[in-house]
């Protein structure tokens, strides 16, 4: 990664200085810039996502202006430290002119069905991005730091991969890496494989990289046998995925190769389209299997970042996500919403689903879904056991 080391001043996003010490409470990363947002009207990310979160954090009166803060748009410079600077200037082209030509399509994959061009297609990703470099920067001391419009992994350096158009991880663990923090565990719950990800870090020997994701889904990367070079443990799981596998998962396979990696910082994509109520995936999760990952692997390492993802419906993405925040602080989710909470939740729309039609009274007045346990499959347990010997865990 050596070709990607730039100067400090190339690298910052804001004049604001590191803290002398580790952040006081969990710091969250958002932006208005995401609200109203659309891929197009057919798109799954014509939904709203990280608004609602933000709106429903507030009405729970978990969103102290102190502990929000507005993500910085990325400059040009800080995305070449992975991203091409031809591709920069195509987003930035695209966005001006909100169109693309066929070279830039064929070249960039932007101006796509899966990638379209859509009034904000270089300030909304720059803006995510900023907001994950920025983490990088005020987690150098320590802390915890959530930025929910974050975590788009299949980004490429040249091209736009499955709706992200730059890779926020990526750059992220850049930064980190710039500001202190040498050995990074990556862990990634999405339904779908890390392949952007994967891609930048593989052969990293300071990198472990732990993707989950449902097998023979879109991009079909990430194979059992695939460890990139050492830096993964790919672990595909079968459709019906469900709360007690992704616990075994958790105490037999995560939590023993991270705390062996013994990681300056541990990074958390928290997608949230493995939930039986996405339309995309076929993982039959409640959001409560979600937030067990992200309790648990908050004390492996002095600095803790957790990032969005997918998840395409817009209630369950609130409700998972919003709880997020709320177990990265220790707040306690009532059992019922508060009025103001479940107004948010009833002012959503999905426009063009099924799921949208009649939406079942718990995704308005409750943030936790109802556990989904079920048995561990022996796929499940093969798989575990396959990569326990690879990392020499017995
Ligand atoms: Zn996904």
């Amino acid at each position: 990664m050596t070709q990607f080391t730039a100067a400090p001043t190339r690298l910052a996003v804001t004049d604001t200085a590191s803290p002398s010490g580790p952040l006081e409470a969990p710091v969250f990363i958002g932006s208005e810039i995401y609200r109203g947002s659309s891929y197009g009207r057919m798109h799954p990310l014509r939904v709203p996502r990280v608004s609602t979160v933000m709106d429903l954090s507030r009405a729970l009166g978990w969103l102290p202006s102190a502990q929000y803060q507005t993500s910085p748009r990325a400059k040009p410079a800080a995305l070449e430290r992975w991203h091409s600077p031809e591709y920069i200037a195509a987003l930035q082209a695209a966005e001006r002119a909100q169109a693309v030509s066929d070279e830039v399509k064929a070249r960039h994959h932007i101006g796509t069905i899966s990638n379209p061009v859509f009034p904000e297609i270089y300030r909304r990703p720059a803006t995510a991005a900023g907001g994950s470099i920025l983490a990088g920067e005020r987690l150098a001391a320590g802390g915890v730091i959530y930025n929910p419009a974050g975590g788009t992994h299949h980004g490429m350096p040249d091209r736009a991969n499955g709706f992200c158009y730059l890779n926020d991880p990526v750059l992220a663990m850049l930064s980190l890496r710039h500001h202190g923090a040498q050995r990074i565990a990556y862990v990634d719950i999405d339904a779908h494989h890390a392949d952007g990800v994967e891609h930048g870090f593989a052969g990293d020997p300071d990198v472990l990289m732990i993707s989950i994701h449902e097998e023979n889904l879109w991009p079909k990367t990430g194979k059992l046998a695939d460890d990139a070079g050492g830096s993964a443990l790919n672990l595909p799981v079968p459709r019906s995925f469900n709360d007690s596998e992704m616990a075994y998962i958790l105490e037999e396979l995560i939590l023993p190769a991270v705390a062996d990696f013994a990681p300056d910082a541990v990074v958390l994509q928290c997608g949230a389209d493995a939930v039986t109520e996405d339309p995309l995936a076929h993982l039959d999760l409640s959001n409560t299997a979600h937030w067990s990952v992200v309790a648990a692997l908050r004390t492996l390492a002095p600095r803790y970042l957790v990032l969005g993802g997918g998840g395409y419906n817009p209630w369950s993405v609130g409700r998972l996500w919003t709880g997020v925040w709320a177990t990265l602080n220790g707040h306690e989710i009532p059992d019922r919403l508060p009025p103001a909470a479940e107004q948010v939740l009833r002012g959503l729309e999905f426009k063009g689903h099924r799921l949208g039609r009649n939406p079942p009274e718990h995704w308005f007045t409750t943030l936790r879904d109802t556990p989904r346990p079920g048995p561990v499959r022996d796929q499940i347990r093969e798989s575990v056991a396959q990569l326990r010997r690879r990392r020499g865990l017995g």
